[in-house]
């Protein structure tokens, strides 16, 4: 079956390239993103595989499906870039990867906060300019430490059980509690008494109506003042102008990304010989207690792997008619 996928780099190719033959998809990468631009693209696929920053409104599926495609298939675990009610309309199916390596993720996150915490990104530039002076990266011991964790899915948990080994009090938030986190002495608490406790709060919770911008001005103003704060979920999470405001006013001690908001306009590609045009990602680069990755929790040769072997296996499921484990079905 011809499979048309989009947003494609090299290393995805590498890795559905290495598995396919047991498969014997015939795929066609495309460097562009998927959007209504791009959508014909794909006419004559009965296929299409898309990743996190590619557009699936229903302008898009409309081509697709009138191009002939009927299935989807995400090379990512969130869907939040999909409209699920116009797939299902349009007789679109949709896959998804729910859980490549939530270990990729989840220390990903730690790898952030440590850094942030003991300033790693600073230092290393100093070392490298010769400047072996100290003077200014003093760090918190993190055992000891309360840390806040939103949503305890597969990630979340994860992260949970590592800032545990470090010694932490972990508090967390979700609609529904995980029995691992309990048995590991976790403490499910309401979000405001998690806001008030945390001196470091990690996000995984999915971006959905209503957790959009669930870091505004108001739950910024309920936490403590120096808190660290990581994201590594959904960049609209986070209402970024308010969490500019906060590091300005020093309530945010330290914050690390690795999505934002507008991150499609900017991630994944190189950018640096050009003009990056988003004043408030550009702001957000000069505050020393900030730190930001692009998007690459995931990139692990364990996840990408896992990625490739479940895309090409829900692709698989499709082509044989099967139900698909995978599916994702409009609520
Ligand atoms: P998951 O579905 O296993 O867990 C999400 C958890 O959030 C669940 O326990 C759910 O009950 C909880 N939740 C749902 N709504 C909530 C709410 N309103 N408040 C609090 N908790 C809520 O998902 P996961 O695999 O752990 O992934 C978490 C998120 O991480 C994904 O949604 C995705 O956006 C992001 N992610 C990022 C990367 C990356 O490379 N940066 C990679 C994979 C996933």
């Amino acid at each position: 079956m011809k499979v048309t996928l989009f947003s494609s780099k090299p290393y995805d190719e590498a890795f559905l390239k290495r598995l396919n033959p047991s498969f014997g998809h015939e795929l066609v990468f495309i460097e562009n993103r998927l959007n209504p631009q791009t959508a014909h693209f794909a006419y004559g696929s009965p296929a299409v595989c898309a990743f996190v920053n590619d557009v699936l409104d229903a302008t898009t599926l409309e081509k697709l499906a009138h191009g002939g495609t009927r299935f989807i298939a995400m090379r990512c675990a969130g869907y939040n870039n999909v409209d699920l009610a116009a797939a299902q309309s349009l007789g679109l199916q949709v896959a998804r990867v729910p859980a490549y390596s939530p270990f990729a993720v989840a220390e990903h996150a730690v790898a952030l906060f440590l850094s942030l915490n003991r300033h790693v990104h600073k230092a290393y530039n100093r070392v490298r300019d010769g400047n072996f002076s100290i003077d200014g990266l003093i760090g918190h011991d993190v055992h000891g430490m309360t840390v806040g964790v939103i949503g305890t899915g597969s990630i979340g948990r994860i992260f949970a059980r590592i800032m545990s080994g470090f010694g932490c009090e972990v508090l967390a938030y979700d609609v529904a509690p995980d029995p691992d986190c309990l048995q590991l002495g976790v403490r499910y608490v309401e979000l405001h008494e998690l806001f008030a406790r945390s001196q470091a709060i990690s996000l995984h919770c999915p971006l959905t109506p209503q957790t959009y911008h669930l870091i505004n001005e108001q739950s910024l103003a309920r936490m403590r003042d120096g808190v660290f704060l990581i994201n590594t979920s959904r960049g609209a999470l986070i209402d970024t102008e308010a969490v500019m405001a906060a590091i300005k006013s020093s309530k945010i001690g330290g914050l690390a990304l690795d999505v934002y908001e507008e991150e499609s306009a900017l991630f994944f590609e190189d950018r640096s010989v050009g003009i990056i045009q988003d004043d408030v990602f550009m702001r957000l680069t000069t505050f020393p207690n900030v730190l930001v990755t692009g998007h690459q929790a995931f990139f692990t040769h364990e996840a990408m792997t896992n990625i490739a072997q479940t895309t090409l296996s829900n692709l698989a499921d499709f082509v044989a008619g099967r139900a698909c484990a995978n599916r994702v079905i409009c609520d």
